[in-house]
């Protein structure tokens, strides 16, 4: 039992806002539980967002955020290396630098809490002789396959994509061909065998904090506690549901009365917002074709419009890290001649950045076209908007499909956005099944219903409350 007077959390945050803001979070709900809280952050601070969220976090004086400059990775990595490829070693090469920082703190930590891609560090734990726990800041379905990824890979001879029935994880719907995240779809990757060696990583641990709750994913995490289905896993550490964990205010370092006062004067639920995540960004030919889709649905909406990539990043979609795009030249020239013209009275352009929690919680907001990173949807969530799932990168494809599969909570384009083309007649219609339909109206019953839960379970006695003081113990 951690006395929690004397408790010492020592968290770690992989690079990037996705990774950050949780990790920032969960050591807010340490705070109140009276734990001291330090939490490391391997940062360069070239992102603006990043930035500016370290400092908010840090100016509220609950914890101690100490950033840590990335290692030089450039000779041990292909200069092709995906995102995920690098900030894994990134991580792994941090190591000798956190371990050091640790034992420069004035008071030893009792607890070593690790982000998904900090497994390496985990062995620190070892060296302090405390306990060790892994905060996967996404859902259910993405602990149970990045566990179950040795038996997959042991049992699975070709491409996983490859497997017409689907994959089979315990706990979870088949996971079919077409949603096989990116990070595990080339076993000869480099991203491929950091992922294994998360999933063989994460073993160790004493148990896993994620970021979804009882009541959002009751049977992948009763597969989670049956040992039975686990054969040829060494253990599955003990897990503590303690979402929603989502952030109260958007990172947003630019006035935006402008758009409030918009959407003040929209009917209730009647505007879809798009966003890609803190940063994809999308193929020019498909901005036009998206920007025509909304045209033709003639529904009101929130863009928040990157410039095109320029070339196709290994990634499988079109990423760019931080938001330090200057957006405003030329964006015009990226849309469909007079495009902003026509749909002035009911649509708004938002350059490179919009405050996405808050307009999500605007009353007029009716629906999320998002590329499915996990904060984005627990977002929408907490605040009942249903969605349009349109995946570009990372383990999105497998958040999209549980969306529109499990929670049935998302449109789901037949086109795959990263193999091609989403036309502008099935965005239209993607737009209209979600806003009018009775589809979309189904959905967001079910988003409502979900957001109420996901606020019960962090009541007194809610499930998450009960999970993160049973961490504690
Ligand atoms: N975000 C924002 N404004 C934007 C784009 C993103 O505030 O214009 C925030 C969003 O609210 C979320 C985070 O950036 O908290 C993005 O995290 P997510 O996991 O959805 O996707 P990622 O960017 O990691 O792919």
């Amino acid at each position: 039992m951690v006395d929690s007077s004397k408790a010492h959390a020592v968290l770690l945050s992989s690079p990037g806002l996705g990774h950050l803001t949780p990790v920032l979070e969960l050591g807010k709900r340490l705070r109140t539980l009276n734990f001291k809280v330090t939490i490391f952050v391997v940062s360069s601070r070239t992102s603006a967002a990043e930035s500016q969220v370290i400092e908010s976090f840090t100016s509220l004086n609950l914890c101690e955020v100490i950033v840590l400059p990335p290692p030089d990775i450039s000779h041990i990595i292909d200069p092709d290396a995906t995102v995920v490829t690098r900030i894994a070693v990134l991580m792994r090469e941090t190591r000798p630098a956190f371990s050091s920082a640790i034992s420069a703190l004035s008071s030893p930590p009792t607890v070593l809490i690790v982000d998904l891609f900090g497994t390496d560090n985990l062995e620190i734990a070892d060296e302090f002789k405390i306990p060790k726990f892994v905060y996967i800041a996404t859902h259910a379905w993405f602990v149970a396959l990045t566990l179950y990824l040795p038996v997959l890979h042991e049992s699975v001879k070709g491409e996983y994509g490859d497997e017409k029935n689907g994959l089979f994880i315990p706990g979870c719907m088949p996971l079919q061909p077409e949603d096989v995240i990116d990070p595990i779809s080339c076993r000869s990757d480099q991203q491929y065998l950091e992922s294994l060696n998360i999933g063989i990583k994460i073993p160790m641990a004493d148990g896993i904090l994620v970021n979804t709750w009882e009541e959002l994913q009751p049977a992948t995490l009763a597969a989670l506690r049956d040992h039975k289905l686990w054969s040829g896993i060494s253990k599955v550490p003990m897990i503590f549901p303690v979402g929603p964990i989502v952030t109260p205010t958007s990172p947003t370092d630019s006035n935006k009365t402008e758009l409030f006062e918009w959407l003040e004067k929209q009917p209730i639920e009647s505007v879809l917002y798009i966003s890609f995540g803190s940063g994809g960004v999308l193929s020019n030919e498909q901005m036009i074709e998206l920007a025509y889709g909304l045209e033709l649905s003639q529904h009101r909406f929130i863009w928040v419009v990157r410039p095109p990539a320029e070339k196709k990043s290994r990634d499988g979609s079109f990423f760019t890290v931080g938001n330090s795009i200057n957006a405003n030249e030329g964006l015009a020239s990226n849309l469909p001649e007079g495009f902003l013209d026509r749909t002035k009275n009911v649509g708004l352009i938002v350059s490179d950045w919009a405050p996405q929690v808050e307009i999500l919680r605007h009353q007029s907001v009716g629906g999320f076209l998002s590329h499915c990173g996990w904060n984005s949807i627990l977002e929408s969530i907490a605040n009942g908007v249903a969605l349009i799932a349109w995946p570009l990168y990372a383990e999105q494809k497998m958040n999209g499909a549980l969306l529109a599969e499990e929670l049935r909570i998302a449109v789901r384009p037949k086109t795959l956005p990263w193999k091609g083309i989403v036309g502008r007649e099935e965005i239209k219609m993607m737009v209209e099944t979600l806003m009018a339909g009775e589809e979309g109206h189904a959905m967001r019953g079910r988003v409502k219903e979900l957001k109420s839960s996901g606020e019960s379970a962090w009541n007194h006695n809610g499930s998450s409350a009960k999970a993160l003081a049973q961490f504690m113990c």
